[in-house]
């Protein structure tokens, strides 16, 4: 039976795809399709987990049993039993093989799909005891991954990342998932799915920005859509209105297809864009740069014909490391290969900005953390707080920047300490390299301009900094007491707000009236609605996700800064600017 569900748009375009259930915890789980020839090989690795677990389980029995019945533990042996029979269970292997050789999965993605479907089934049964058997099938189920884990590593994906064909078939898959952590997005983007719809999550919340920047159709914040949606239904994620449409009926399916199809031919007559020049009717050049969060994306960011890069998000090299950080030799490594990536285009490397809805690891997420996560330790509180480590991602950004044009933008300050105790340590840095004869290069330095305090203080920032650059994200989350990342106050997350862009406007204009560069570089750039807003206000340099490029200069190159401006005003002190927007 059809059915839809509601949540957030996040990623536009449509994906459809039969759908794969994959609990969060478990996203970090390879996912890619084997050959026919491989199926055996695949069968056989489970094989070998299940009697390594089997065998672990049996000696830890011969170890009690050793002990005597002075020392029996009848619950526990009888718990080992039961993992024991659930190993061998008949629903559990023979899905699992199927999976392996109907859809050619690899094992431990057979395994965990296998393991959601039965879990389903404990979740709907009547008996408590029988309910709480789905704990123990999961621990075993984690120690044949973890047998699985040591030492194998996947092969190659068949086909890109969003691609989505099917090893063993021609149905594109898609993830639904209750939640995903930007470190699980990071696995998801090695993956093999066409899209993919959360629970949770909201529109600028960093699950939805890494899904903008792998440019695949994306849903978030639809409540419930993990517990509506079953494994292997087919699904339509219309990833420009946020809905999900489940079982859809032939008429419904052609729609989407021809829509599919409309948004293809779109992208390719957008693609001739990429060596036109961004400058507006009235003359005006426009900068448009990328925003990236791993050195590979340099490709991404090349090919839409961006100018350079205007963030590197870092944190996505110290997330999902089991508490072990980069050092700084790695660090410099991942550097020098955006810079070198980006052919003597400039790139702007962000300092750390871990904490909030960006935990280093799964098992430190928010829920775990402090109360209010957003208002906690993180970015440049982060790394003040650890100098040591601080230093190390100083002095590997300052060497990379040997290798080619590199700026240097530390997120969220707000007090003039802490510009003070970070412009110390960047000297710092730069004196242990000179001391170490390390070269490094010349780096500009800039403040992201993302909590109100700062955009009220633009002149004390402007005195310390060559540029500024403006995270509307957090801008409006702090503006408006709007947590990004919950769907439940995401109706109020606004960036037209007139407080919001009043800051924004402010903060363009006092840049400019000293004649330093001023970007924006959260998802407001990105976003077409906004350009000529943002054209009106002064913006003369934009950095998003390069998926988002084309779009934006296409706007541009239709513009006339001259008349923009008289409006922009306009719009800047209406009660409700949104409805000035579509004049
Ligand atoms: C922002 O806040 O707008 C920004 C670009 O930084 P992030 O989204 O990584 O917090
Ligand atoms: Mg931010």
């Amino acid at each position: 039976m059809t059915f839809s569900v509601h949540g957030l748009a996040v990623s536009r375009g449509v994906a459809i795809g039969r759908a794969v259930i994959v609990a969060s915890s478990r996203v970090d789980v390879a996912h890619y399709f084997v050959q026919p020839d491989q199926i055996e090989a695949e069968i056989q690795r489970l094989r070998r987990a299940r009697d390594v677990v089997s065998e672990d389980i049996a000696r830890v029995q011969q170890g009690l049993h050793d002990l005597g019945p002075a020392d029996a533990h009848p619950e526990l042996t009888a718990l080992l039993d039961v993992h024991l029979m659930l190993l061998q269970d008949e629903q559990l292997t023979s899905g699992v093989k199927h999976w392996i050789t109907e859809r050619r999965y690899n094992a431990e993605w057979a395994l965990t799909t296998q393991l959601e479907l039965i879990a389903r089934q404990f979740d709907e049964m009547e008996d408590p005891y029988l309910r709480e058997r789905k704990a123990d099938l999961e621990q075993v189920v984690e120690r044949m991954l973890r047998v699985m884990r040591g030492g194998e590593s996947p092969m190659d994906l068949p086909g890109q990342p969003g691609g989505a064909r099917q090893g063993g078939g021609d149905e594109p898959l898609v993830l639904i998932a209750h939640d995903l952590s930007p470190a699980d997005m990071l696995q998801f983007k090695q993956s093999v799915f066409a899209g993919f719809v959360t629970d949770v999550g909201g529109k600028t919340s960093h699950t939805a920005i890494v899904a903008r920047s792998m440019d695949i159709p994306a849903v978030v914040g639809a409540r419930s859509a993990s517990h509506l949606i079953n494994q292997d239904d087919w699904v339509v994620i219309d990833g420009d209105a946020g809905v999900v449409v489940v079982d859809p009926s032939p008429i419904v399916l052609a729609e989407y297809g021809f829509k599919q199809r409309q948004g293809e031919i779109e992208r390719e007559r957008l693609s001739r864009l990429k060596h036109t020049p961004a400058v507006t009717l009235d003359g005006q050049t426009i900068e448009l740069l990328a925003n990236i969060e791993q050195p590979s994306d340099a490709v991404a960011a090349l090919k839409a014909g961006a100018v350079g890069v205007g963030l590197f998000r870092s944190e996505f090299l110290f997330m999902g490391r089991n508490g072990r950080l980069p050092d700084e030799e790695e660090q410099y490594q991942a550097y020098r290969a955006a810079v070198e990536g980006m052919q003597g285009l400039p790139v702007t490397i962000r300092t750390v900005d871990v904490g909030a809805d960006k935990p280093l690891d799964r098992n430190t997420a928010r829920s775990d953390d402090h109360l209010n996560p957003a208002l906690g330790l993180r970015a440049i509180r982060w790394s003040l707080a650890d100098p040591a480590m601080f230093l190390e991602q100083l002095r590997a950004i300052l060497r990379a920047s040997a290798h080619g044009p590199v700026n240097l933008l530390i997120p969220m300050l707000a007090h003039a300490t802490e510009i003070r105790q970070t412009l110390a340590l960047v000297q710092k840095a730069r004196d242990q390299l000179d001391a170490a004869c390390q070269p490094h290069g010349r780096v500009k330095l800039g403040a992201m301009i993302e909590i109100p305090a700062a955009a009220l203080t633009v002149p004390m920032f402007l005195k310390h900094f060559d540029f500024l650059s403006i995270g509307t994200n957090d801008l409006i989350q702090y503006t408006l007491a709007i947590d990004r990342a919950d769907e439940a106050v995401s109706h109020l997350y606004d960036p037209m707000h007139p407080a919001v862009l009043q800051l924004v406007a402010g903060t363009i204009a006092q840049g400019r009236a000293q004649g330093k560069s001023v970007s924006v570089c959260g998802e407001m750039a990105g976003d077409v609605a906004m350009t000529r807003l943002l054209l009106g206000m002064g913006l003369r340099s934009f950095s998003m996700h390069p998926s988002q490029i084309l779009q934006v200069k296409q706007q541009i190159l239709r513009s006339d800064t001259a008349k923009l401006e008289a409006w922009a005003q306009r719009v800047l002190t209406a009660d409700d600017p949104a409805t000035l927007l579509r004049d």
